[in-house]
């Protein structure tokens, strides 16, 4: 005889579906190609962008310029800097206004701060996840100095509409592609479709260093002199002059290190068949998904390609008998049944930017430019309303199906969606117990 199996989801005693001690495989990913180019660039003793035959950092950079197809390509210290000074060499000023939508990492917003500018938050498109040209319209002013376009979680947003918007303006567009290296939108890359854009090598994205990093694309060469200055103290930077130490405007130390951008090249060179290996694991494991009712899974139009960064799901209560109202408690309930079953499904983004406290209490954060106190006074959900349902709504996995042997983990992570959209019952229980506030109504002190 032999036992029936025990088929109850782990969060109600159940054994799990993904065993306990199946790791997540590393990311990124490091191979002895990745340690020896590392190890090149520390015996050459060049270290940094300033050093006398510096080559890993101006290699990094034509070989990512070529990638992306632009003229031009900087090797900064992070993705954060990366925008700030994208914008900057773009030409905005302090007191002039940078819309930014309102769902991305908070660095989006943080980076016109950098440079004195007001963020100014556009709603998105519940289904994109990215703004899109009617909510960017309305968010413009006379004051508009600049759109930054996010292509969240590696989805490229609808560019030429936003462009068709911008360009009779003369407000310049800038990409913010930190989660969306080698994504294409209508055949050319993320990258380089906006005046001058910014990546992060952050270890957590597509493309990383074994630190921080980032880089700045453009094809206008004003645009690329001026980051380059911006990248070193305000200096005309000539690689075949002598330096001159004359610092012509407020630039940054905002240099990459050799060492790291060495380790960008080794990831580089794998990069396109590590992308096509993810896009492969990860169609798979959404294709099994994407019957079950009320999962909402991630997907690409046509006419460009996902990189599928973060893998954003939404739920429609409608398909478990709940009111849209109940968007917040059911995706706890999903997530706590996918937690317990190992599937590190999270809450990624538990606000709208605007509603984070660096946006709504300028007077007791450290280095706010004055100018900005007039775009911050007050927020409400109805400011942001897609946003709002978007967060309330959606789940997210990350880092687990990056690496490119993830699909055996995936296969796994996909039986224990499945087993939890076999119990409902169970998560609409759970849900109407739960005593439940939506994230922007929960107080906070500043610790400021
Ligand atoms: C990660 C990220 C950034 C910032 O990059 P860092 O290298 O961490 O500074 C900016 N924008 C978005 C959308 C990001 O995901």
């Amino acid at each position: 005889m032999t036992a029936a199996v025990d088929s109850r989801l782990a969060m109600l005693g159940g054994p799990r579906s993904v065993p306990r001690g199946r790791r997540i495989p590393a990311w990124p990913r490091v191979t002895p190609d990745d340690e020896a180019a590392v190890l090149r660039s520390l015996r050459s003793g060049a270290f940094t962008a300033a050093a006398a035959g510096e080559e890993e950092i101006p290699a990094l950079e034509r070989e990512w310029a070529q990638y992306v197809g632009t003229e031009h390509a900087l090797a900064v210290s992070n993705g954060t800097a990366a925008l700030s000074l994208a914008l900057a060499a773009a030409g905005v000023r302090p007191g002039d206004e940078v819309v930014v939508p309102a769902l991305s990492f908070v660095a989006s917003g943080i980076a016109p701060l950098h440079i004195g500018a007001i963020p100014v938050f556009a709603d998105i498109d519940p289904e994109t996840f990215n703004a899109d040209a009617a909510r960017v319209a309305a968010a413009l002013t006379p004051r508009t100095r600049a759109v930054v376009v996010v292509h969240l979680h590696g989805l490229p947003a609808d560019m030429d509409e936003i462009l068709a918007l911008t360009r009779p303006l003369g407000i310049p567009v800038v990409e913010d592609a930190a989660q969306a290296h080698g994504a294409t939108y209508r055949g050319a890359r993320v990258g380089s479709l906006g005046l001058v854009n910014s990546f992060s090598l952050n270890v957590s994205k597509n493309l990383a260093t074994c630190g921080e990093g980032g880089l700045v694309n453009t094809d206008d060469p004003d645009v690329h002199r001026r980051a380059l200055a911006l990248r070193q103290f305000g200096e005309v930077i000539e690689s075949d002059k002598p330096r001159q130490y004359v610092s012509h405007t407020m630039g940054w130390n905002h240099k990459p290190s050799a060492p790291q951008c060495a380790f960008t090249r080794s990831q580089l060179s794998r990069f396109p068949d590590e992308a096509a290996a993810r896009d492969a694991n990860v169609r798979t494991f959404l294709a099994r998904l994407r019957d079950l009712p009320g999962l909402l899974v991630p997907s690409a139009p046509d006419d460009r390609t996902h990189a599928w960064h973060i893998l954003r799901f939404r739920l429609a209560p409608e398909a478990f008998g709940l009111p849209a109202g109940m968007a917040g408690p059911l995706r706890a309930a999903v997530v706590r049944a996918m937690r317990a079953e190992g599937v590190p499904a999270s809450t990624y983004q538990h606000l709208p930017l605007p509603a984070q406290p660096v946006f709504r209490r300028p007077p007791t954060t450290v280095g706010y430019p004055p100018d900005a106190l007039r775009a911050v006074q007050g927020w409400s959900p109805d400011d942001t309303p897609a946003t709002c349902r978007v967060i309330e709504s959606s789940f997210v996995i990350q880092k687990a199906h990056l690496h490119p042997d993830a699909q055996p983990l995936l296969d796994l992570y996909a039986q224990a969606v499945r087993k939890v959209w076999e119990e409902p019952d169970v998560l609409v229980r759970y849900a109407r117990d739960l005593p439940y506030r939506a994230p922007w109504e929960q107080t906070d002190e500043a610790p400021w």
